[in-house]
């Protein structure tokens, strides 16, 4: 697959989203879309296994710094998913992005632009207001 290019999925969103164009119905579905994220995730853990989630406090110590304790810290995520469980999550964060570009369509915001200015922010911030 070549290069995705964000104005062209955003276009493509806005000629599809037909049926739910009120901003209210794309807020409801993008809320829906987020809630079958966090759903898929846990039937990948509950239902088929291949994946667990094994948490505990994490190991921080407050006398260095978040840089020296980041390679301590854990997602509690022990993967990986197996290849079904990846499809399926595949295509519900795909569905998230179609209603964010939705909603930034509603709105008038570019897609690219959301996502060039968070990488400036990060670049500017760095790693210490990532929590
Ligand atoms: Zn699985």
């Amino acid at each position: 697959m070549g290069t995705i290019h964000l104005d062209d999925f955003q276009k493509q969103v806005s000629q599809l989203l037909i049926r739910h164009r009120s901003v209210l119905d794309v807020l409801s579905k993008s809320q829906e879309a987020n809630a079958r994220i966090n759903r898929s995730i846990t039937k990948a853990i509950t239902e088929c296994g291949c994946v667990e989630v094994v948490a505990k406090k994490q190991a921080y110590d407050p006398e260095k710094s978040l840089h020296e304790n980041q390679p301590h810290l854990e997602t509690h995520f022990h993967g990986p998913l197996c290849e079904h469980c990846k499809e399926v999550l595949t295509a519900e964060l795909g569905k998230g992005l179609f209603y964010l570009a939705a909603l930034c369509n509603i709105t008038e915001i570019k897609l690219a632009d959301v996502i060039k200015a968070e990488c400036d922010k990060l670049n500017t911030l760095g790693v210490f207001n990532l929590s």
